[in-house]
């Protein structure tokens, strides 16, 4: 694009701050009002009509997917190598700058990055070496209070501990942990940023170097940023007037993770020449989506306030799905994309947004059974993550004591005792006598060959293993999982570990209990009885378990379902997009509902939740939900209810069932959740000759082709044919 078209596809608020003087700017405005657009306009006009070098730019964004975004979007407008151009994440610029300076920033020249597992990883062993009781201190409490220091740009020589132990005893981790990394010549990722700030500071000539090379510096997502990054972007622009940030205090969402929309009031009296810019027309979201976010947002106080409107028309209502249940909520969800794909759009265009992690599965489940492609950002598949794969591990030596991945992984997990070393000797003696590491461990421990204590350890692991399996013999799937996660230690092991991680693992675990509970080895399509006779339902579930966990992420390329938490769906956009689970406790989380400035951040969330959406954009929510292994019976979020209801179309599930959740004026259209084509309907009681009474959770299919999803009392839950299953309505 050259400069004429860039300028005509402005309107004259955003030609303003593209064509803005040099100097400091500060661009406040609203979702999808092109904040974003406007950065990388800038760059294009500065090169192209300031005889701007692109090498004197340096442009930072919050995520890896923004920062590829805009260098796309940049080289669009230019046709110029952007291999000299600094754009990306403040992490990622500051481990640049580190490679290239690292003899100044005082690292080795190999110096490796942690990320959060390592860290968590080296701060254990040095509580194991400070002998400090990490049941008092623990492990992750320790990393989370280090990180906390160093986005606040404190090194342990800054703190006082004036005679608090608590300040006390993490000073001395974080003390012992410095010199670690040193001595390992490690970089964690808050001190990527810390290290360059203070090689900045110490380093004159350098720091002349990149004032005088960087003309222009530009922020987006400004109003997430924290003390170390504001800190970090000051000491660049030093007193020049250069530094144009874009912003949305309405879309500050990592308060709880340090970030300070201060920064903002800062930014203004730190550069007081800085000329404000305010975009007011958003040109991503239909007329009746806008309405609907900004009347959410006015139910927070201390905004700085602004206007949005757009000019594409009303557009639909957004839909409120009142589903019966969680399956039920993914199969409307499920059976809406495939009639957004049916009417020939592609999959890329439709987004799922959720408030946590967890929420994945069932929507993962959903869409696997259909055969829809899905990615999921900024996370991983749910049998993929950690927690999963560990009890996972535990679940298949119960049923295989030879299996050595499921072996390596968990027996020193949680930490009992078993060292590199001793794993080492029985990967030895495993290997020497063809034998499975089981098999070596018993030996080892029956016939010596470890240290006493390393034996007394192993042995205990493999009792536990061995107790475990007589213990849950009888116990139903979920039991047996459920008893697994508890007595192997994983429980009380995430639990130490606390904070939002810790939370968001013990969650999913406890999912992972649901996930027994519903699981029905019919569902497995590429299992056939006849190959398989004698396959336990444990061993049915960890190989469906592995299956999903194989299936992959879609690859970058393939059309698929845009899958993430609110988020990761930062300054993205989709013309379709559901909101899932929007129930009190889940969404505003239950965490944060006493306290008024998180419930704020929470709204702020949704705000960027409803902003995303283009063209369409629903509501659901389920009135039971088994999440996390336990049923809630859920009202409706807060938030659906903050918006005028004249915005809102009700689909409700059959009538019948549904609990009055919602008493509004809201225009309801009865959309039937009968079971397709049939006299049955979601949430009927119904009776079958062998299987008892049971209730009808999901289906598939239309007519005489319908399976159902029929929970039994008896028997707990089976996919039946209706045309076979001659179920009685009750
Ligand atoms: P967010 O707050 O969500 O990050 P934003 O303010 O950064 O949003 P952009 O992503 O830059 O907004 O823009 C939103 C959408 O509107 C994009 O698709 C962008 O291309 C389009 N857009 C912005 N300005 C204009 C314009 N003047 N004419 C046409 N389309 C525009
Ligand atoms: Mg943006």
């Amino acid at each position: 694009m050259d400069v004429t078209e860039i300028l005509e596809s402005l309107n004259p608020e955003q030609r303003a701050a593209v064509t803005a003087p040099q100097g400091s700017a500060l661009v406040l405005a609203g979702a999808g009002s092109g904040k974003t657009r406007v950065l990388t306009q800038r760059i294009a006009w500065l090169a192209q009509t300031q005889g701007l070098s692109p090498f004197g730019i340096l442009a930072v964004t919050f995520t890896n997917k923004a920062a590829a975004e805009m260098r796309s979007r940049i080289e669009e407008h230019l046709a110029m190598p952007l291999r000299g151009m600094w754009v990306g994440t403040f992490h990622s610029l500051a481990h640049r700058f580190l490679r290239a300076h690292w003899l100044d920033a005082g690292l080795d020249q190999s110096f490796q990055i942690i990320d959060a597992d390592d860290q968590l990883r080296l701060v254990k062993r040095i509580l194991s070496n400070l002998s400090i009781d990490d049941k008092k201190w623990p492990a992750k409490q320790a990393v989370w209070w280090i990180n906390a220091q160093k986005d606040e740009g404190l090194r342990p020589n800054h703190i006082q501990d004036e005679g608090d132990l608590y300040i006390r005893t993490h000073l001395s981790i974080y003390r012992a942990y410095e010199e670690a990394c040193d001595r390992g010549g490690m970089v964690d990722f808050a001190e990527l940023l810390l290290r360059m700030h203070e090689t900045l500071l110490a380093q004159p000539a350098l720091l002349n170097h990149y004032r005088e090379r960087f003309k222009v510096i530009l922020v987006d997502e400004f109003q997430d940023t924290n003390a170390i990054q504001y800190a970090w972007l000051r000491v660049l622009t030093g007193n020049a007037d250069k530094l144009m940030v874009v912003g949305d205090d309405d879309q500050s969402i990592y308060g709880w993770r340090g970030a300070k929309i201060e920064n903002i009031q800062r930014f203004q009296s730190d550069y007081p020449n800085a000329i404000s810019y305010r975009l007011e027309q958003n040109y991503r979201s239909t007329g009746t989506i806008l309405d609907a976010a900004n009347a959410l947002i006015e139910h927070n106080t201390d905004r700085l306030g602004k206007a949005l409107w757009t000019d594409l028309g009303r557009g639909d209502p957004v839909s409120l799905y009142a589903a019966y249940n969680e399956i039920d909520e993914a199969r409307y969800i499920v059976e809406r994309i495939k009639n957004f794909f049916a009417e020939g759009n592609a999959y890329r265009d439709c987004a799922i947004l959720y408030r946590s992690n967890a929420q994945s599965r069932v929507l993962e489940e959903a869409m696997l059974r259909s055969q829809l492609p899905y990615r999921i950002y900024g996370g991983q598949r749910f049998f993929e993550r950690a927690e999963i794969r560990s009890a996972l591990a535990y679940l298949k030596l119960l049923s295989q004591r030879h299996s050595d991945a499921a072996f390596e992984r968990v027996v020193n997990l949680p930490p009992r005792g078993i060292g590199d070393k001793s794993i080492q000797i029985i990967r030895d003696a495993a290997r020497s006598t063809n034998q499975s590491l089981w098999t070596a461990a018993l030996n080892l421990t029956t016939h010596g060959g470890l240290t006493p204590r390393a034996s007394s350890a192993v042995s205990g692991f493999l009792n536990l293993i061995d107790d475990l399996d007589v213990a849950t013999e009888n116990l139903d799937l979920a039991h047996l999982i459920e008893e697994t996660v508890d007595a192997s230690g994983l429980k009380a092991f995430y639990e130490k570990e606390g904070g939002e991680k810790g939370q968001a693992r013990l969650e999913n675990l406890e999912e992972l209990v649901t996930a027994g509970q519903t699981f029905d080895p019919d569902d497995v399509p590429l299992f056939d009885e006849a190959v398989q006779p004698d396959m336990t339902l444990l061993d049915e579930f960890l190989s469906q378990a592995a299956l999903e966990a194989g299936a992959g992420q879609g690859d970058q390329n393939q059309d698929s379902i845009q899958m993430m938490t609110m988020h990761s769906a930062k300054g993205l956009e989709f013309p379709l997009v559901f909101l899932a689970g929007l129930e009190e406790g889940l969404f505003p989380h239950q965490m944060s509902m006493d306290e008024p400035g998180r419930l704020a951040e929470e709204r702020r969330l949704c705000y960027v939740g409803v902003t995303r959406a283009m063209t369409k954009l629903y509501f659901t929510y389920a009135e039971t939900r088994r999440l996390n292994g336990t049923d809630r019976y859920n009202r409706v979020s807060r938030f659906v209810q903050e918006i005028p209801a004249t915005l809102i179309e009700e689909v409700r599930s059959h009538e019948a069932l549904v609990r009055p959740a919602y008493q509004t004026s809201h225009q309801v259209k009865r959309v039937a959740s009968e079971v397709s084509g049939t006299e049955f309907q979601l949430g009927q009681k119904v009776g079958h000759a062998k299987f008892g009474e049971g209730v009808i959770l999901n289906y598939e299919g239309h007519g005489q082709q319908a399976r159902v999803q029929v929970k039994f009392e008896a028997v707990g839950t089976k996919w039946l044919m209706l045309s076979f299953a001659k179920l009685q309505s009750i």
